[in-house]
């Protein structure tokens, strides 16, 4: 976990310190897991919204194989990369996606591709 920073800070640490402690077992009480996991998605919602902290989807450079169609991007701080086409990938059972490794991958046989055609 990376270290907080600014003045609250302190107050972060102690907090993230106690659910950690304490994640667990909270999650394991049938009388406590739902109620702690709805408010947590509430605050987490609440705070980024008011934040301004949602992260981003940044088009990929590569066109999506399957449609060829400037469609493929990544959610920041997501491992995976999805071609944004909804009719693509229809009849395979949804769009195209791929792992951050697939997507190198591709793009070493483009530019493979590209030198054998020069
Ligand atoms: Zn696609």
């Amino acid at each position: 976990m990376p270290a907080y920073l600014g003045e609250s800070a302190p107050a972060l640490t102690e907090v993230a310190s106690a659910l950690c402690a304490h994640l667990d077992g909270i999650l394991a009480h049938p009388g406590y897991a739902v109620g702690f996991g709805t408010g947590v998605l509430s605050w987490h919602a609440e705070v980024t919204s008011a934040a301004k902290t949602k992260p981003r989807r940044v088009s990929m450079q590569l066109r999506c194989p399957q449609r060829h169609l400037a469609t493929l991007s990544r959610l920041e701080g997501e491992d995976r990369i999805e071609c944004r086409n909804r009719s693509c990938g229809a009849s395979r059972g949804g769009p195209v996606v791929l792992t951050v490794d697939e997507y190198h991958g591709l793009a070493a046989e483009v530019i493979a591709a590209r030198g054998r055609r020069v």
